[in-house]
């Protein structure tokens, strides 16, 4: 393969990422995959839970479509969600033929968990690491395929049009050298942006949702943030994930006396919808004035969570919390983003030639609120519709890399830390589970101020790269909050406290 042979180039190395580089070599498409970090290192391998998909007999696609739907509060784009659940069973597939370990009943059947807002089980996992052993599956397939290359440690810091059917995006690696790649097919697969909230249990930042925003693409939804509601509660801002599987399995939310209070506020108590517990416990941490609750995972028998959660098990035991006997701490935290980057039925953003994946688009399934392992599902099916669409006209190949030396990394690196960190707490505190019109003006002015500060800053000759890294995590927060501030419906995940 030359070096100017690459038809496409896909940001990001995620679930949804790799699966386009994978399903494009399907069909003899050759590809690029850049990324920020090393391949593997992305919020994909960080998911526990698993991906939904009908595989059980007794399920059915309907049933699959009207938990997603229910979950949004009935907002969920139904044509897309039923494109993407009825794919289920095939990616389940692709991904058994890869080699991903998925956990099986002693019959061989796939073992399938059950998860809030799910009618049935249908959460296809393995052990409670399913992310990760997805991941290392499709490192090792792209290993071995001479199709894809993948480029690791360089972090986009600028997109632009340089003509229609023209791309350029400019990228800073490691070791101060800036490089620019052009390319005609662009595929965006950077996920979301919960990472930018002090409480969070993802490392994403945004940065690609504002890269699309900056040449125009239409961003949607971006108020509809999915708080997790069970984090493990500690003083680091990225929390641990407690699983949802696991009060799939019986464990039960209790305040700071020990009583269990999800009755009060859902039928389907601790399994009702995700923004239904978190603002459930978010109002009992207010009332108790405490920032956790409990988890109570005691009565769940110790073969199952010895089965089913050893990396919860360890992960609890390092803090000194022995589950099977113990209240486990948690708190919500900002886990995933529903909005983002908008694209039609085949992954395309409204630019020719641009396409979005995964968690930074917003394709209609998830509406104002994601079912419960429906996004790894998102990511994995999408890239069949977008490498079928890119495959449907000749594909042009204009990709070129130029790189040269650019030393003006982490100039500013004490300045940006501060920015980004009151950054965040402005986003937790006014932009949060339970938000008000005041507090979230607030957020907005002061981000606006802060990227001012940043903007006075770019002005100088010869900036660093650190500064248009933080401009862009700050745009993508400042998007964010004023469409919250815009949004005048309390819907899904989105509950304003002014609004009745
Ligand atoms: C703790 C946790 C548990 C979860 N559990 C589940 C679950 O059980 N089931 C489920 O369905 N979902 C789960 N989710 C959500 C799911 O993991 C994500 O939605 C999904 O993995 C997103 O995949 P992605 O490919 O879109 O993005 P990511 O996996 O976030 O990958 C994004 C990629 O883009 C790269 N990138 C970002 N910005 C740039 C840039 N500027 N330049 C270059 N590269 C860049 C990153 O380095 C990374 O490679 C969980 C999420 C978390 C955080």
């Amino acid at each position: 393969m030359t070096e100017n042979n690459y038809g496409v180039v896909i940001l990001g190395s995620g679930i949804a990422g790799l699966s386009c580089a994978l399903r494009l070599a399907e069909l003899n498409i050759p590809s690029v995959v850049l990324t920020k970090r090393e391949a593997i290192n992305t919020a994909s391998s960080w998911a526990q839970g698993g991906v939904a998909a009908v595989v059980a007999s007794e399920d059915s696609f309907e049933s699959h479509l009207e938990d997603t739907c229910r979950a949004s509060s009935q907002s969920t784009n139904r044509k897309m969600a039923r494109k993407i659940i009825e794919k289920g069973p095939v990616v389940i597939d692709w991904l058994s033929h890869l080699g991903v370990p998925f956990t099986r009943e002693k019959n061989g059947k796939l073992a399938l968990g059950q998860e809030g807002g799910h009618s049935y089980r249908r959460i296809v996992h393995a052990e409670d690491a399913t992310g990760s052993h997805i991941m290392k599956a499709l490192c090792a397939a792209i290993e071995k395929d001479s199709r894809i290359k993948i480029i690791s440690n360089v972090e986009a810091v600028n997109l632009q049009l340089v003509h229609e059917n023209l791309k350029l995006v400019e990228l800073d690696d490691i070791h101060g050298n800036r490089h620019q790649i052009q390319t005609s097919n662009l595929i965006i697969a950077t996920g979301g942006f919960s990472g930018l909230y002090s409480r969070t249990t993802s490392p994403a930042r945004g940065t690609g949702i504002a890269l699309a925003e900056l040449i125009g693409c239409k961003i949607t939804n971006l108020e509809f943030v999915q708080f997790h509601p069970t984090a493990l509660f500690g003083e680091n801002t990225n929390l641990y994930l407690i699983s949802e599987a696991l009060r799939g399995e019986g464990a039960i939310l209790r305040d700071l006396k020990g009583n269990a209070f999800m009755k009060d506020f859902h039928p389907d108590r601790e399994l009702a919808p995700r923004d239904v517990v978190s603002r459930a416990i978010f109002q009992k941490m207010t009332e108790q004035k405490n920032p956790y609750v409990y988890l109570d995972a005691t009565q769940v028998s110790a073969e199952q969570l010895e089965n089913h959660f050893p990396n919860i098990l360890r992960e609890c035991l390092k803090r000194g919390i022995n589950v099977k006997q113990k209240f486990i701490p948690i708190t919500p935290a900002a886990h995933y983003t529903c909005g983002g980057i908008e694209v039609d039925e085949n992954f395309k953003t409204n630019i020719e030639g641009i396409y979005a994946v995964g968690e930074c688009s917003n394709s209609g399934l998830h509406g104002a609120n994601r079912l419960a392992s429906n996004s790894l599902l998102e990511g994995l099916v999408s890239a069949l519709y977008v490498a079928s669409d890119i495959n449907q006209s000749p594909v042009e190949s204009n990709y070129q890399m130029t790189s040269h030396p650019h030393l003006t990394q982490q100039k500013h690196k004490q300045f940006c830390y501060q920015l980004i960190k009151g950054c965040k707490q402005f986003l937790w505190d006014y932009v949060g589970i339970i938000r008000t019109d005041e507090g979230m003006q607030f957020a907005i002015n002061e981000i606006q101020n802060y990227i001012q500060r940043v903007d006075d800053k770019i002005g100088m000759k010869d900036p660093g790269n650190d500064l248009l890294r933080t401009r862009l995590r700050l745009k993508v927060s400042l998007s964010l909050a004023q469409s919250a501030l815009n949004q005048r419906v309390n819907l899904g995940t989105h509950y304003n406290s002014d609004i009745h």
